[in-house]
């Protein structure tokens, strides 16, 4: 499989250097050249498999010829062996025809790490193949860092440092990052914000010299082979309720659109998609646009689904490239034009074909703390405040109640305690094994706001290790 860049400038590549190169270099997205079909028949046969034999049958289209399918196997095998459910990620039925699919049995107990999982063995694969080394560096407000760290731990091609902003993480979300007992693994406390981490990380990106010499790269949500393996539980999800002899309906709590356009992924690849709802918090961009047609940035405000915090869904021009039948000319002059102004409009056409398939709507801190405390009090469901967003618009905008409704669980609500006992009255407790999160000892190093000394640290620490 070959890909190109949404903005057409850049030649196609192969699957393995999509996964080590993340943006384009003219500033565009890789999408596969065409999109793999499965029949009828071959889908509902899925029904009968395990999880991790479905993400190799579904990701092996996309990883050919570079990656066979039983070396995919092999790898997806590993990839989930450690998660709690024996389904992976199973279905709990919470009303009539709606379902939740629980997507928090990893290591870090968020959705995350159904794509991590895979796609850190997947970047130590192909290292190894090629004999390189690579350096991650990334910046966490507290959910992500700890995703990529247990992506990462223990790799032989891999060194992984994290910054987060120093006590403005959840102890929990700092444990999770801290106690990891890796070698490879370097986490930094930075006197400051998260949007000063960024910046420290955009700096070290920036310096070209730096980048080259640590071979700096990144796992963010942008890259393709994380979209490829979230693919993977809308197929068994819907397949489990009837697909693809019936239609199913997803509504999925949105941030960056990653997670969202691989239900798109396993529509086009052939799974009944009816419905894909769109359910934001205040950060309502994506449901703006769905009902105006303009793209409009805003400010950022902080709610308690902070996930989606986020006013620039990357991953959206994945889809407007589909939907202006892949010309990228037309996505360059829209990405430029929401870059210079902070707004963009798409031609009616173009929005009758997406409102076909997508609902959006929002939910404010408020009503998503109603929609817990009627869960829990109607079936002791607990559902954090991500799902609780996704499960109320859903319920909302759904057009045709006589197809299953299967709303994303994307974090375990002992993830977000606080916000879960205030609309409830009931802590939830932490899964068992992670219970020894509190008295392990943790690794952190703090520093000022300062790019120099952590570009300095991770010099040193690329070069000590081997030397140890
Ligand atoms: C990352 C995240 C989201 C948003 O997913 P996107 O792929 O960015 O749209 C939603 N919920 C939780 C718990 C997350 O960690």
């Amino acid at each position: 499989m070959k890909y190109l860049s949404t903005r057409g400038e850049a030649p196609p590549i192969e699957f393995e250097d999509v996964l080590l190169s993340g943006l384009a270099p003219d500033g565009g997205l890789y999408l596969p050249e065409a999109w793999p079909q499965f029949d009828a028949g071959t889908l509902a046969g899925f029904s009968a498999l395990p999880y991790h034999e479905v993400a190799a049958r579904v990701i092996a289209p996309f990883a050919a010829p570079g990656i066979d399918e039983a070396t995919l196997a092999g790898i997806a095998s590993e990839a989930y062996a450690g998660f709690e459910h024996p389904a992976v990620a199973p279905l709990v039925q919470l009303d009539t025809n709606s379902w939740l699919l629980e997507l928090f049995h990893g290591p870090t107990l968020a959705f995350k790490d159904y794509a991590l999982q895979l796609v850190g063995r997947l970047f130590d694969h192909v290292l190894a193949k090629r004999g390189e080394k690579v350096t991650v560096v990334a910046a966490t407000s507290g959910d992500t860092g700890s995703a990529a760290i247990e992506a990462c731990r223990g790799r032989a091609g891999m060194e992984i440092f994290v910054l987060h902003p120093r006590g403005r993480v959840s102890e929990v979300q700092r444990r999770q990052m801290t106690t990891v007992d890796a070698a490879n693994v370097h986490n930094i406390a930075v006197e400051g914000t998260f949007d000063d981490c960024q910046a420290l990380v955009k700096a070290m990106f920036g310096d070209v010299r730096f980048r080259a010499e640590c071979r700096l790269t990144a796992v963010n949500s942008i890259n393709w082979a994380r979209i490829a393996a979230q693919a993977v539980y809308y197929v068994t999800a819907g397949v489990a309720l009837g697909a693809p002899r019936r239609p199913v309906a997803f509504s999925v709590p949105t941030g960056n659109f990653g997670n969202v356009f691989a239900a798109y992924v396993a529509r086009c690849m052939g799974l009944t998609v009816d419905q894909l709802i769109v359910a934001t918090n205040r950060n309502d961009i994506l449901a703006r646009f769905l009902e105006t047609g303009a793209m409009e940035i805003g400010d950022v405000v902080p709610t308690i689904s902070p996930s989606m915090d986020i006013q620039v869904s990357s991953n959206f021009e994945r889809l407007l490239y589909d939907y202006v039948r892949r010309d990228p000319a037309a996505v360059r002059r829209a990405m430029e034009r929401f870059r210079q102004s902070g707004r963009m409009t798409v031609a009616a056409v173009t929005m009758a074909g997406m409102r076909g398939l997508f609902a959006a709507g929002r939910r404010d801190d408020d009503e998503t703390r109603r929609t817990v405390a009627e869960v829990f009090e109607r079936s002791r469901v607990m559902l954090d405040p991500h799902t609780a967003v996704g499960y109320g618009v859903g319920q909302a905008q759904r057009r045709d109640p006589g197809i299953p409704l299967i709303a994303l669980a994307t974090a375990h609500p002992a993830k977000f305690p606080d916000a879960v006992e205030a609309a409830t009255g009931t802590r939830p407790n932490l899964p068992a094994r992670l219970e020894s999160l509190m008295t392990l000892p943790e690794r952190v190093e703090t520093f000022a706001n300062d790019a120099a000394p952590i570009m300095a640290f991770v010099r040193d620490r690329i070069g000590l290790r081997g030397a140890a």
